[in-house]
């Protein structure tokens, strides 16, 4: 489980940045998605999607105004890349999605952009803006775009200040699941244990 535990030293050395213009803090805003998933009764693979959504943020350590400077720092893909060895897609495509997911809603639902912070509105710009018909009806096709709009919800409200919410340690136990699954499935694709190679060691 050597990546669980590097994420959440990621958290506890790093979550105190600042996030992008929001009045918490990158693991505050972690925090708050992980349990607002929570509440909604979401499985174990859900709660630690919310959780690590933004992680690539932290694995890059883009600086806080990258907004405000006019870049885009495609933090959803580097999270997914970043996850996609240790975790399945159930996790990683909810993240590599969820900034596609603002811009999907912006299109389809009537009043989601003008409830957006005024932070996320400036970054919604820099991540091509609302979707037009085409490239709403390709997202709606992958077959994790629910997920992802769920996540994207969580993500929006994870920005209250001051919230008192479970710290990192209490989402041990999904990740911990959610990487252990995809251990499994690694093992099952590569076959029986003497043919495994080195993919069935990695943590
Ligand atoms: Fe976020």
């Amino acid at each position: 489980m050597q990546v669980v535990d590097t994420i959440i030293r990621l958290f506890d050395s790093q979550g105190h940045e600042a996030y992008f213009g929001e009045p918490v803090s990158q693991r505050e805003h972690a925090l708050q998605a992980a349990y607002l998933a929570e509440q909604d009764g979401s499985p174990g693979w859900l709660i630690a999607a919310a959780l690590l959504h933004d992680i690539g943020h932290l694995v890059h350590g883009q600086p806080e105004d990258l907004a405000d400077r006019g870049g885009d720092g495609l933090h959803e893909d580097a999270g997914a890349t970043w996850l996609a060895p240790h975790f399945g897609p159930d996790v990683v495509r909810p993240i590599r999605l969820h900034v596609a997911a603002k811009r999907y809603l912006c299109a389809v639902e009537p009043g989601y952009l003008s409830a957006l912070s005024p932070a996320s509105a400036l970054s919604l710009r820099l991540q091509g803006g609302p979707m037009d018909a085409a490239e709403a009806a390709r997202f709606a096709s992958d077959p994790h775009h629910g997920p992802a709009i769920r996540l994207r919800r969580w993500d929006d409200r994870a920005k209250i200040p001051g919230l008192i919410v479970p710290g990192v340690e209490h989402y041990r136990k999904h990740l911990e699941s959610a990487h252990r699954s995809q251990e499994l499935t690694d093992q099952e694709s590569a076959g029986p244990p003497h043919e495994a190679g080195p993919r069935a060691n990695r943590s």
